[in-house]
């Protein structure tokens, strides 16, 4: 038996993979953990063991996929688990093993990197950046604090980058931290609370990045007093550490290779920086929390008042399917027939969604079903409820509600029917009839499409059109399935 720590470092766990595997090791003689308490005589990684890892089979990609983000989950079980599929897929004869869905290690398998998914998509939905200050040039800096159940830092934060390149940034987290300057995403171990309220913590966490990104190899003190003038080291949390950091930079330059970063170029930034401080505006108490699931969304929504549609609506309408939803439909609104059954998509226009998604093959009860705006506008003409266009604002106004849903069921594919939909999770200039298909926005869910709303088919008048509309409708939808799996 031989003790091997990979601590969270998948690609320290590939590379003793490599090697055991290279070396013939079954499972049952690896422990994947510092082996200590009665496991104390366990030895570590013997040398006979340091073969080359360019011996090692072959490994099929759809395992590499699947141990890329399995890897991330805090089980501490993940690394035995992996090297086993690994055992089976090049020692057993398996090698399509990663397939196969019903094999109860791939399932356990899956069903980490389904929870590590979801996981990042939380971190991207509800990360909330507040402003620190500002640099000399003027960039803006920002920090943020949120406590991931698994290790998806890494994985999680070049979302951030490209999003908010135009910013400084740190985001805080009990298992490690992201720094983003501009020019280098850069990661320090986790701090053990939220230093953001605490000037000294917030101080001692920066520290600690300055420390990880200060390259002696490229030190030259009088270029750098100039960009930074020494009067201003005394505001700079890194200035006590920057004395002591040009002394040891000497004997370590000569040791180092200096490998700087290809500067990244910034992109504009968008308006995704601006809502987030809008969402940050509404009361928190408004607002679910990450990870609210969704029968608890439903049960808070009911004292919901954030827009006046609420006084005239019979009740809120929730989103209604699996929490654990691989496709999630967004429509616009409840009417008249959902909002006296509070269930989305039971009228008319219901009627005609299923007939489009038999049509491509998606199972209506498979998939988690809402709208942008819970409750349902109307104007009456006689004793007729008619159904009234929400507004922006109202739109604007329910959106966190959307978020929370989003966030709790984390779809692989994002399905949003109309232009309120649209608006509400896209943000203006992506009208129907100009960008219907896929949509690129990863920070919603891996894949995105926009098509009509159903009730706008049923608003068509020539059949031929209904018709075609129709085709081009069942299109888009399957563009759900034929896709990325
Ligand atoms: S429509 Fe949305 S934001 Fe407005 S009251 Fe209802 S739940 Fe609240």
């Amino acid at each position: 038996m031989h003790s091997i720590d990979p601590g969270n470092s998948f690609a320290t766990w590939r590379e003793a993979a490599r090697r055991m595997l290279a070396a013939g090791v079954p499972p049952q003689e690896i422990l994947w953990e510092k082996a200590d308490g009665l496991l104390a005589g366990i030895a570590e990684e013997p040398a006979i063991y340091h073969v080359s890892s360019s011996k090692a089979p072959a490994v099929p990609k759809a395992f590499l996929d699947l141990a890329v983000n399995a890897a991330c989950h805090a089980d501490p079980g993940r690394w035995a688990l992996l090297y086993r599929i690994l055992w089976r897929i090049t020692h057993g004869g398996e090698k399509r093993l990663a397939e196969i869905s019903t094999d109860p290690d791939i399932a356990r398998a899956r069903l980490m990197e389904k929870n590590v998914r979801r996981e990042i998509h939380k971190m991207h939905a509800f990360v909330r950046f507040r402003k620190t200050g500002e640099r000399e040039d003027g960039r803006e800096i920002f920090v943020a604090w949120f406590e991931p159940e698994h290790h998806i830092v890494e994985a999680a934060t070049p979302f951030f980058r490209k999003r908010f390149a135009n910013m400084d940034w740190s985001i805080f987290t009990p298992k490690g931290c992201a720094h983003w300057d501009g020019e280098t995403l850069a990661y320090t171990p986790g701090v053990e609370r939220d230093p953001c309220d605490d000037p000294d913590a917030l101080e001692a966490a920066w520290r600690t990045y300055y420390r990880s990104i200060f390259n002696p190899a490229r030190l030259k003190t009088k270029a750098m007093q100039t960009e930074m003038p020494r009067r201003y080291w005394k505001n700079l949390p890194e200035a006590e550490i920057i004395e002591e950091l040009i002394r040891d930079s000497r004997p370590r330059t000569g040791d180092m290779i200096a490998t700087t970063p290809r500067p990244l170029r910034p992109e504009p930034r968008n308006d995704y920086l601006a809502h987030l401080r809008q969402l940050s505006e509404i009361p928190a108490c408004s607002l679910p929390p990450p990870g609210t699931p969704p029968e608890e969304i439903a049960r808070l929504l009911k004292s919901c008042r954030l827009c006046p549609l609420w006084q005239r609506a019979t009740q809120a309408v929730p989103g209604r399917g699996p929490a654990d939803a691989r496709i999630m439909i967004v429509g616009e609104q409840p009417g008249d027939r959902e909002d006296l059954e509070g269930t989305p998509f039971v009228g008319p226009a219901g009627q005609l969604l299923d007939q489009a998604l038999a049509a491509a093959g998606i199972e209506r009860d498979q998939a988690y079903l809402t709208n942008a705006v819970k409750h349902f506008k109307w104007t009456a003409r006689g004793k007729v409820r008619l159904h009234a266009k929400p507004d922006a604002a109202e739109i604007d106004a329910c959106k966190p509600w959307l978020l929370a849903e989003l966030s709790s069921v984390a779809p692989e594919v994002l399905i949003l029917l109309g232009n309120s939909a649209g608006r509400s999770l896209l943000g203006e200039g992506y009208p129907v009839t100009r960008h219907r298909g896929i949509i690129d926005a990863p920070h919603l869910a891996p894949r995105v499409i926009l098509s009509y709303h159903p009730s706008y088919l049923l608003r068509l008048r020539e059949p031929a059109d209904r018709e075609s509309t129709f085709e081009q409708f069942v299109h888009d939808l399957r563009l759900a399935v034929v896709h990325g799996d």
